[in-house]
């Protein structure tokens, strides 16, 4: 756009001049101002489940805005949130019976991350270390940096960064060392709680491990009384196949976040539930045992009465079934790549496809991520790879012609840009 005065994220605007106006959206489709349309084949960065503007979300919002607006959430409250709480602690593991609202997926680990540190210090038992795994990605703020993969994303930032313990990514061949890891490093109970992304990491390029791994580290966590933290930002709201991806490891973790598909993708909310456990520890007569945690959007009441028209939508709707097709189509779609000698370690979890293209530089910096971008780009196809990590990730409403089409461009970019082993 011309006189642009828009500072875009993860953007370097010296190499990406021109920026595509978007004038509408619609299911898996965004519409640019030159009359073309975009498959919108990454959710949006994630966040759109059953399509751009569904319409009994977009309904909601407009119903909400007749009568309210924001409202200050500390000493006050509104049917929305208090809607909206009943039906998150009946959709997620049981016993997490809080729920504690924000406004972005950073915020609700920031509150996660507080919680866990408050839980302890409250019950007069203090606990200062938070462990991770290795490759997550948590998010962009300075404490959600910290317990996040050091990389080029934060390298500017460092000297800010807050010491983490790290336990390995389990990799095939390798889940005992992770295991093995953490025990070690939850048995001197310095540590306050083991924060991760269950079954899927995404931004650290769309790792996936079983869901018996996550049974373990719960159980590791529990007998050395360290909390765990589910960051569900990305895996929740049936992207990995179940509402939240904790449910197949049969875990119900202490604090569970969620943001990105609580809205359906419509508008920004976040959610951090957590144990009466928890909450109990900031119950007290002693104000200095209260939870200080406040964004200005907290409990939005538009964003809350979006957020129970998904619910709604998941209630009504046969979402488990389309996500249940979805899956099986991207199984289906990566079979052809099995000998494919431009890519490796074909991979999906639910809804969730990636692949690796065999190239000669790797990373995220790598040449090959942009120039990817602007391949598919020019085919009508958003598609945003992560270094050299392919991945798939569509709103629920895509049909099985319109992923066929993905494939077959991924296969016409491997050609073009992968190497032979
Ligand atoms: C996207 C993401 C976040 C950060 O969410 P924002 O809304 O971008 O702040 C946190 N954790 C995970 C796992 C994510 O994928």
């Amino acid at each position: 756009m011309m006189g642009s005065h828009v500072w875009h994220p993860f953007t370097q605007h010296a190499l990406e001049p021109v920026i595509p106006e978007i004038v509408l959206t619609e299911g898996a489709y965004l519409h640019k101002a030159d009359g073309t349309r975009i498959l919108d084949a990454i959710s949006s960065w994630w966040v759109v489940t059953h399509g751009h503007r569904h319409p009994r979300i977009m309904k909601a919002i407009e119903a909400t805005a007749s009568s309210l607006d924001q409202i200050i959430f500390a000493g006050f409250t509104h049917e929305p949130a208090e809607q909206l709480a009943r039906a998150l602690v009946g959709l997620a593991p049981s016993g997490l019976d809080w729920v504690f609202y924000s406004d972005s997926g950073s915020t609700s680990v920031e509150v996660a991350l507080k919680m866990a540190l408050g839980y302890f210090r409250n019950i007069g038992a203090p606990r200062s270390r938070i462990a991770v795994m290795e490759h997550s990605y948590h998010g962009d703020t300075i404490g959600t940096m910290s317990v996040g993969a050091r990389s080029v994303f934060n390298a500017a930032y460092e000297p800010l960064l807050f010491e983490v313990d790290t336990i390995p990514f389990p990799a095939a061949g390798r889940e005992q060392e992770t295991l093995d890891r953490f025990e070690a490093v939850a048995r001197d109970r310095r540590v306050a709680a083991l924060i991760v992304e269950p079954l899927v990491l995404g931004a650290g390029g769309m790792l996936m491990y079983p869901a018996s791994i996550l049974t373990e580290l719960k159980r590791i966590a529990e007998a050395s009384g360290t909390l765990l933290i589910a960051d569900e930002v990305m895996t929740g709201w049936g992207r990995t196949g179940t509402m939240f991806a904790c449910e197949q490891a049969s875990v119900s973790p202490d604090i569970l976040c969620t943001s990105k598909g609580l809205t359906g993708g419509a508008i920004p909310l976040a959610a951090t539930l957590a144990t009466d456990a928890i909450f109990q520890a900031h119950y007290s007569e002693d104000r200095k045992k209260t939870f200080f945690h406040s964004s200005s959007y907290t409990a939005n009441p538009i964003a809350c009465a979006a957020a129970l028209a998904n619910v709604e939508i998941w209630q009504d709707e046969p979402v488990a079934e389309r996500i249940a097709t979805l899956s099986g189509m991207q199984v289906a779609g990566l079979q052809r790549f099995r000998d494919n000698p431009y890519f490796t370690d074909c991979r999906s979890m639910g809804t969730i496809a990636a692949l690796d293209l065999r190239a000669d530089s790797a990373g995220y910096l790598a040449e090959i991520g942009p120039k990817l971008r602007a391949f598919f780009l020019d085919r009508g196809l958003l598609i945003r790879p992560l270094g050299n990590v392919l991945y798939l990730m569509p709103p629920y409403c895509i049909t099985g012609g319109e992923l066929d089409g993905l494939y077959d461009a991924i296969e016409e970019a491997g050609a073009r840009f992968g190497s032979r082993p």
